[in-house]
This record gives structure tokens, C-alpha cells and sequence, in this order.
């Protein structure tokens, strides 16, 4: 074991070869007296090679026996202890680190940022459908055991840096801002004839695939309303959204007394991210990683308008499953992932993906269940569930 100091902190990051995972891993190599990476799982084995050789974490998880072997070849007597698979990734989630950053993406982040909590791991949220899918049940078990969730979505970490120093009972609404996507301006016809390569041009962040899609349909800002309700404890009626295309104000709160509080910078997940790894204290980026700073007499100025549920019905989706029942937005989570691929395959048009969402989440509805959230195994048979149902209406063609 490296040895843990009062100025190291020991990172374990799930999901360290995608997007939110890499640029941690740069945060982390930026000031090396502050962070040690103690294990790391990824799917690109190449990537992961280059992160174990820079980072000599103690372990390491590779999605399965094969892509193991791959890296055992790559890195010879350089290796570490190498996992695979799910019982990897929840090796990882329980190593020794005092921070779990949960970078995976999808349901699959689900049972290791679990275990992690469960192992009282103070957890660097970044994974959205952790609280999409389990919220009720991950908030009970991070309370039991005394758990930080840090949220990584820029979005939340702008309302959590906002609440800093406030009491909760003084918060009276969240004001999530979306920058509305690729198709923001396009006519619902356009929209309906959008391929995929427009539909992944994002205008401000640069993300992976399945976020950047979900935030052309403006899915991610529904599932962000889902995972505000659950990381702030706030009733959904008390979470709103706004759209914001420059992407400047990266999410607000108004407090009781009608101030509000906005969390404002440049488009840069090194933020957020460098907020959640450093937490209570914040890393000197300016100096260290030159981002670029905010130059508002530049930017002139910040539009704001109401989100179009007409053109972007995922949204609304959201709501509905939240009002529905705690089941019903690991449901809409699942299908969306179906569809999202269908769509990134080519094999259905942008609008299937709303349209199979809704239909899924419909018949969620229309199915008689308590709808209640008692343990992982009620989240994980509803995700089974929904991706069954998706997957027989795509194959249909019905989607489309
Ligand atoms: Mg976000």
C-alpha cells in the first residue's frame, strides 16, 4: 500500500479511459503533492496502459479476461494486480482510496458506486444514472454510513459551490441552465432529419458519445433534474430549467429570500472535476493548467429562455417519471440507453429515441407494480425490463 498522508489524497477512478475520467487523470498529474491514483478501471486498454504507467496505481480493471491479457502483454512485469469485469470494477470501488471517482458511463456504474458507498468511500459523482437509476436507495446508504456524494456534472457542482455556507431550509428552488444542445434554433423537421455526426457536434462541451447525443435530445438535462432531486433533497417541483446557450452560468439557486446564487466560468470539466477531487479546497488551475479565463465584457452577453417541450420531449419525460414512481426513472434511464445506441448505429431516426423513451416509460406505467425502490435488485430488474421492451420495439422497427 502507498502510504496516506494528510496531503495525499489516494483516488481510485472508475472509468478512467473516457472523457470525464481522462481529464481527472490530468487534473491528478497537474499536482502530483496533492493526489495518488490507487486504481483505476477502464475499457480502452491502450489508454489504460499509458494512465498505469504514469500513475503506478496498485491495481487495475479491464472490462474482461481478454482485454486483461492484453494489457498484461503491454505492460509486462510492469503490471499490477489485474481485474476484469463486474467483481473489477467493484475491486476497484473498495480499494483503499479516500475518494471514488464514479466516471463510468450508463447503468453499468451502478452496483460499483454502490459498493463504494457501502464500503464508506466519499464518492466524486460523475456518473449521472448512479442517481437517475437508485437515487432513493444510494442517498440512504451514503446517510447511513456518512458518505459525500461530490457532484462532477457541472451543473450540480455549480449548485453545490452556490450552497456552500447556506443553510438547506433557505433554499427555495434550483435553476439548472442547459445549453440546449445542437439543434436549439432547428425547426422540428430539421430536427427530425438529423444525423448523427450533427447531432454529436455539441456547440460548448466537449463530452463523450452517449452525453453529447443525450444532450441534443436534452435526455441529459432531464436526467439532471432527476439527479438534482436526489443529491439536493429537493422536491421536483422545486427543480427548474433554463436555457442558456453561451454556457456561462453553469446553474443557479434562489433562496428564500428571492437572492440568487449562480456558479459562473468558461465551459471546462477540469472545473467541476478539480471541485469534487480537491473538496473543501480549490486547486489552482489558473496557474497550473491555464484554462482559459472568463472574459464577460467578451462574452456581451447571456441569453436565456424557456426549454421547448414540443421539440424536445425528453424533458418532459423526466418529470413525468419522477411524479410517476422511484422506479420509473431507472426505466426511462434504460430505455434511453437502448435507443441512444440505436440511434448512434444509425438504425433509427433522432426523434425514435424520444419516441421509444416515452412508449417505454408508458408501458412502465401501464404495468401493475408498486413502483417501489427497496434494494438493487428492484433497480436492476426494471433496467432489465425497460432495455427488454426497448429492444423489441427497435427490432420492430416501430421506433422509426
Ligand atoms: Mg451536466
Amino acid at each position: 500500500m502507498k502510504p496516506a498522508s494528510a496531503s495525499l489524497k489516494r483516488l481510485a477512478v472508475l472509468g478512467a479511459t473516457g472523457s470525464v475520467g481522462e481529464q481527472a487523470l490530468a487534473v491528478a498529474a497537474a499536482f502530483p503533492e496533492r493526489f495518488c491514483v490507487t486504481a483505476l478501471s477502464g475499457r480502452r486498454v491502450a489508454r489504460l496502459a499509458d494512465a498505469v504507467r504514469r500513475f503506478r496505481p496498485e491495481l487495475v480493471s479491464v472490462a474482461d479476461a481478454d482485454a486483461a491479457r492484453e494489457l498484461r502483454g503491454v505492460l509486462g512485469s510492469d503490471a499490477p494486480e489485474i481485474a476484469w469485469g463486474e467483481a473489477g470494477l467493484e475491486a476497484v470501488a473498495t480499494h483503499g482510496a479516500d475518494l471514488v471517482l464514479a466516471a463510468l458511463v450508463g447503468a453499468v456504474g451502478l452496483a460499483p458506486t454502490l459498493a463504494a458507498v457501502r464500503a464508506g468511500r466519499d464518492v466524486a459523482l460523475a456518473n449521472k444514472e448512479v442517481l437517475v437509476m437508485a437515487g432513493a436507495l444510494v442517498l440512504r446508504e451514503a446517510r447511513a454510513r456518512g458518505v459525500r456524494l461530490l457532484p462532477v456534472d457541472s451543473e450540480h457542482s455549480a449548485i453545490f459551490q452556490a450552497l456552500a455556507g447556506q443553510r438547506r431550509e433557505d433554499l427555495q428552488r434550483i435553476v439548472l441552465t442547459a445549453s440546449g444542445g445542437p439543434f436549439r434554433t432547428w425547426s422540428a423537421e430539421r430536427i427530425a432529419a438529423a444525423s448523427v455526426e450533427q447531432a454529436l457536434a455539441h456547440p460548448n462541451w466537449a463530452m463523450g458519445p452517449k452525453i453529447t447525443i443525450d444532450s441534443a435530445t436534452l435526455m441529459n438535462k432531464g436526467l439532471e433534474v432527476i439527479e438534482a432531486r436526489w443529491l439536493f433533497d429537493v422536491a421536483p417541483e422545486r427543480v427548474d430549467v433554463v436555457v442558456h446557450p453561451q454556457s456561462v452560468v453553469h446553474s443557479m439557486v434562489e433562496m428564500r429570500d428571492g437572492s440568487w446564487l449562480a456558479q459562473l466560468g468558461v465551459p471546462d470539466m477540469r472545473v467541476p472535476i478539480a471541485v469534487a477531487l480537491a473538496h473543501p479546497e480549490r486547486l489552482p488551475l489558473l496557474d497550473e493548467m491555464k484554462p482559459e479565463r472568463l472574459d464577460l465584457a467578451q462574452v456581451a452577453r447571456l441569453d436565456f429562455e424557456a426549454p421547448d417541450l414540443a421539440r424536445f420531449p425528453c424533458l418532459g419525460l423526466a418529470y413525468a417519471a419522477l411524479a410517476s414512481d422511484e422506479i420509473a426513472p431507472a426505466v426511462l434511464n434504460a430505455a434511453n440507453e437502448e435507443a441512444v445506441a440505436a440511434f448512434l448505429a444509425g438504425r433509427i431516426p433522432f426523434p425514435a429515441i424520444a419516441d421509444t423513451n416515452a412508449a417505454v416509460l408508458d408501458a412502465h406505467r401501464a404495468r401493475a407494480s408498486g413502483g417501489a425502490l427497496r434494494d438493487l435488485r428492484d433497480v436492476l430488474e426494471a433496467d432489465a425490463w425497460a432495455r427488454a421492451r426497448a429492444g423489441e420495439r427497435l427490432a420492430a422497427g416501430r421506433a422509426a
